[in-house]
């Protein structure tokens, strides 16, 4: 659908950029796909054994690409991709001190209604 190719290839850009700005391009790639039937989950971030190292999938929800404000699919993306950063370094995802102190470095606030399982993070609620 070409709808969605859109959608990917803007987080694309966006990811490469951010992983430049905020992460000196310390981030591995990252694929992307589109769920168009969360509703409370706005996006998760999985980690896929690839070649004897990681291979990481952002999803994100239709409803926030389409309705959410660049600011909120940006601040998202962030969420994402810190986990993701944390998960590169020490194989782990969650929302402790570390989390924080780099959502609070990159200003974004973090989401106290996201949750983290063993496999994956994800967040959820109003995008604000
Ligand atoms: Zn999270």
């Amino acid at each position: 659908m070409p709808i969605y190719r859109l959608y990917l290839s803007r987080l694309k850009k966006l990811h490469d950029r951010f992983n430049g700005k905020h992460f000196g391009n310390e981030l591995g790639a990252c694929l992307f796909a589109v769920n168009p039937k969360w509703t409370s989950t706005q996006a998760e971030i999985e980690f896929l054994p690839h070649k004897r190292s990681w291979r990481y999938l952002a999803t994100f929800s239709l409803a926030l690409l389409k309705e959410g404000t660049a600011s909120s699919i940006r601040r998202c993306l962030l969420h994402e991709m810190i986990h993701q950063w944390q998960h590169q370094n020490s194989e782990s995802m969650d929302h402790g001190a570390e989390f924080n102190r780099k959502a609070r470095e990159l200003r974004i606030e973090p989401s106290a209604s996201a949750t983290v399982s063993k496999k994956s993070a994800r967040s959820q609620g109003t995008p604000r």
